[in-house]
């Protein structure tokens, strides 16, 4: 089992400041896929529809302002590059114009991997963009899920994409939508993943867009992820040394080892995110998008500062920000945090639901602390030994 360095905690603490420091860039939604668990509509066909440069421009300007050390950017989609690298040979020209001594801009941009060639992975090497690739398992399990908008299979392109990237010593992390499909496939899920050169893998349960899918069938319930992860957990833990990095399970360990999560679900830090669709209409954060809602306002219209000022987004950091009251007493509050809000909202306006991966945290807490334990290494342990069943009522 991975052991954290918790040095730095206080450190990334602090950096938990009002301002955001990830924003999160809608491109295009435009699509050359056309994955069945997919909300987006604009599968291409004509014209990508991609974001205007001066509101580009705009989130470079306030970053340029913010006083923020770094700020990252992250160029989703749709997929991104389906834009064109000239797209992004002008955020780069742009960016120069808003370079400041002590600002560092960091990149990293999600893709279905399908267009990735070699002058792509040119423009990732020189601009150090890391890359997020979305590939949900073995061929079968893939093709089934993501096949792209012609119909063919898409497996083969994404895997020969991962290899030339890593070959070209790109930092590559990956994404598996976890569907009804997946479940039982697990000892063959991570066998594959572990096969790839990739930094890691994260796997994103099919609830996370269970609003807009109401009775699809690829959905899984919160009982069928906590037993899928519990059984990659296992299979993680035997592979030793020839494993990926998951970034699931190793927040998981961060937290129970006492250092900070990295990833916003664990770590309760939803205020250093925003999310910027491509007509420039901003959203606290991606699990949002296009939920009226939660539509802080539109970058063409005012500057991003001023949005980031206003009642109705203070309003919402606020509301966040509370926990429910199933999460008071818990004995594992440091490593959740309360789960990502966005999956605690009911529909009500409210974020006070129990989360609803609640026992799968609890689940792998006491899978980890019965292993830590096992491994003779309690005292890094920094919850209760004792993790209840149920979470406080
Ligand atoms: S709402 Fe969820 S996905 Fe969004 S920043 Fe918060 S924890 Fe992360
Ligand atoms: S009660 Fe559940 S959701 Fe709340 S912090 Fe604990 S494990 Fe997380």
């Amino acid at each position: 089992m991975p052991i954290f360095s918790c040095e730095d905690r206080n450190k990334e603490k602090a950096m938990s400041a009002d301002l955001p420091t990830t924003i999160v860039i809608k491109t295009t939604d435009s699509c050359n896929a056309a994955c069945h668990y997919c909300y987006e509509e604009n599968v291409v066909d004509g014209a990508v529809r991609t974001i205007p440069l001066d509101v580009v421009e705009e989130i470079y300007r306030w970053a340029a302002e913010s006083g923020l050390a770094k700020v990252q950017l992250v160029w989703h989609g749709g997929e991104p590059l389906l834009t064109g690298i000239s797209f992004f040979q002008q955020i780069f020209s742009i960016q120069a114009k808003y370079e400041r001594p002590g600002l560092e801009y960091i990149h990293s941009l999600q893709t279905n991997g399908i267009l990735v060639d070699d002058d792509w992975i040119e423009l990732f090497r020189s601009c150090c963009i890391g890359v997020g690739v979305s590939i949900d398992g073995p061929a079968w399990l893939h093709d089934f899920q993501r096949p792209m908008s012609s119909g063919y299979p898409s497996h083969s392109r994404v895997i020969s994409a991962i290899d030339r990237m890593t070959a070209a010593g790109l930092r590559v992390s990956l994404s598996a939508v976890v569907t009804q499909k997946s479940l039982g496939a697990e000892r063959e899920i991570i066998s594959f993943f572990s096969a790839l050169r990739a930094e890691s893998v994260d796997f994103l349960p099919m609830t996370v867009l269970a609003s807009k899918l109401q009775g699809h069938a690829f959905l899984i319930s919160a009982t069928d992820f906590c037993q899928f992860m519990s059984e990659i957990y296992k299979e993680w833990a035997r592979l030793g040394e020839e494993r990926i990095s998951i970034r699931y399970l190793e927040n998981m360990i961060r937290g129970v080892t006492g250092c900070l999560p990295t990833l916003c679900t664990f770590s309760g830090r939803c205020g250093a995110y925003i999310s910027i669709d491509f007509d420039g209409s901003l959203y606290p954060c991606d699990s949002f998008m296009r939920a009226q809602e939660f539509r802080m306002g539109n970058l063409r219209d005012n500057t991003l500062g001023t949005l980031l000022s206003t009642s109705r987004y203070h309003t919402f950091r606020a509301d966040i920000a509370q926990l429910p009251h199933t999460c008071e007493n818990c004995e594992i509050i440091q490593a959740c945090n309360g789960g990502c809000p966005s999956e605690r909202y009911s529909g009500d306006g409210k974020f006070m639901r129990r989360y609803p991966f609640c026992e799968t945290r609890r689940h792998l807490a006491r899978l980890i602390v019965t292993d830590l334990n096992a491994a003779g290494v309690s005292e890094l342990v920094r919850i209760p030994m004792v993790i209840h069943t149920e979470s406080p009522q």
